[in-house]
């Protein structure tokens, strides 16, 4: 399917949160006999997810379902209290890669709803990260998925005989046209509304949107690469159209590709889709002009390991250490040298890529084990 020419939309694919969260579940299957449990889809994408059940991964939705003493990781989206709470009973050995910039979210709605601020929160019903995130106040928040729910609220409570305090909290990965109506509404609304400094929409999301405005006007097609119950990649669907793309496609691989695209095609990637399905959906386009780099900004975030990995990480390469004299593999299965176990741990998370972890995973390399494989 000769196409004329590619343009490729960067920033696209992994965010930092995503890449925190595959690599610390990685570790996971490195550190522990299979299985390892996680709580609810790890990132939102089918391949990721499958390429972690391959390893003995075992997704549920359902902290209950996990055996007592097992280890169990949390996913990027967020867990609601009492799914923490649930999960860290039973002596489970409990990681949660919840993204710190849905912890950041979760903060704002407890400190409003403690100092009794109505929470009106922008976001999508059911999905995970809307759920965990609404969890941690119920009785003050309010869910709006569109502009017309702002006038559906009805009158809110007075406190004190005093005008209701309302503030504007927002899921990370909406679309932000889908953002900016529900804001301007609100205000309207609510002239004192709260809302915090920098919009709840997250970085990667600003970014890979923006990268896909800049391209969508001079594209005859786009394909957005991610699964459909990823927010952020239906977010990108949204954008290409509302930025006059005339045909927008989004797939889960090159293999659902349909075989009349032509002319200029751009591509970019939800933050969950691995980049090897955008080289290979890049190759089966063969763009007969090549392929043209249309680049916004470059990301360097950068989020270190939960906090609890990083103990047990410390903890199993010191006895490792005292065991066999030398500091356990890194992630690629080389030596590490340098530092102490803190510090190997952590350099050795920072220079290692996701997608290489899920390569070599996929490959079922030998070194991918940590040297001695814990039981659960
Ligand atoms: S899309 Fe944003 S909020 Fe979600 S994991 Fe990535 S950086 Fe975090």
């Amino acid at each position: 399917m000769p196409v004329d020419r590619v343009l490729l939309a960067e920033p696209r694919g992994f965010c930092a949160g995503v890449e925190k969260a595959i690599k610390a579940l990685a570790w996971m299957v490195r550190v522990f006999e299979p299985p390892v449990y996680c709580y609810h889809e790890i990132v939102h994408n089918r391949h990721v997810v499958e390429q972690f059940r391959a390893q003995g991964v075992i997704f549920v939705d359902d902290v209950h379902e996990v055996p007592a003493g097992a280890p169990l990781m949390l996913s990027a989206h967020g867990s609601a209290p009492e799914v923490l709470a649930a999960a860290r009973n039973n002596g489970r050995v409990v990681v949660d890669a919840v993204c710190p910039l849905v912890t950041k979210v979760h903060h704002e709605l407890k400190v409003r709803a403690r100092k009794g601020y109505t929470v009106l929160y922008v976001g999508h019903h059911g999905h995970e990260e809307a759920v965990g995130t609404m969890a941690v106040a119920p009785s003050s928040v309010r869910l709006l998925e569109r502009v017309e729910d702002v006038d559906a609220l009805g009158d809110l409570d007075a406190v004190d005989g005093q005008p209701p305090q309302v503030a504007l909290l927002a899921q990370t990965t909406l679309s932000h046209d889908e953002w900016a109506g529900i804001v301007d509404r609100a205000r309207e609304r609510f002239p004192d509304l709260w809302m915090p400094n920098r919009s709840d929409l997250c970085f990667a999301t600003t970014n890979r949107q923006a990268a896909l405005k800049a391209l969508a006007g001079q594209a005859d097609a786009v394909v957005v690469i991610g699964s459909e119950n990823s927010s952020n990649t239906v977010a990108l669907e949204q954008v290409a159209v509302a930025f006059g793309c005339p045909r927008v496609i989004r797939v889960n691989d090159a293999s659902e590709l349909p075989d009349d695209l032509h002319g200029t095609v751009g591509v970019t990637a939800g933050a969950s889709a691995p980049e090897a399905l955008v080289q290979a959906v890049v190759e089966r386009l063969s763009p007969v002009h090549g392929v043209e780099r249309s680049t916004v900004t470059v990301e360097e975030e950068y989020f270190p390991p939960p906090p609890e990995l990083r103990e047990l990480l410390r903890g199993l390469e010191s006895t490792l250490m005292l065991m066999n004299g030398v500091p356990a593999p890194g992630f690629d299965g080389t030596e590490r040298v340098d530092g102490d176990s803190a510090t190997r741990v952590l350099a050795d998370d920072r220079s290692t890529v996701a997608a290489d972890v899920l390569e070599r995973l996929a490959g079922g390399c030998p070194e991918a084990s940590f040297g001695a494989r814990m039981m659960g």
